[in-house]
């Protein structure tokens, strides 16, 4: 039996997370590091953006908006071993 909470770990239970994700398995929360795997539930590529099913906003250049407002900075992955030539 936990009598003692003296671990550091955060943990506020009044944050609603909506629950969006009907699959099964259940997706990756936003929480996550691998909260990209999640189904996008819309995708507005004219916008360029999607919205995940864990509520997380996908943006085209690879940034994210998580549901309790965090920005992930783009991240997409540079091509390895391109040089760059003098033109
Ligand atoms: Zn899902």
């Amino acid at each position: 039996m936990e009598s003692t909470s003296a671990d550091g770990e955060t943990y506020t239970p009044q944050r609603k997370t909506p629950k969006m994700c009907q699959h099964q398995p259940p997706c990756p929360t936003a929480e996550s590091a691998d909260r990209e795997a999640a189904q996008p539930l819309v995708h507005f590529p004219e916008q360029g953006w999607s919205l995940l099913c864990n509520g997380v906003l996908l943006f085209e250049d690879t940034g994210e908006l998580l549901p309790d407002g965090r920005v992930i900075a783009p991240h997409r992955p540079l091509t390895a071993g391109r040089i760059t030539t003098a033109a």
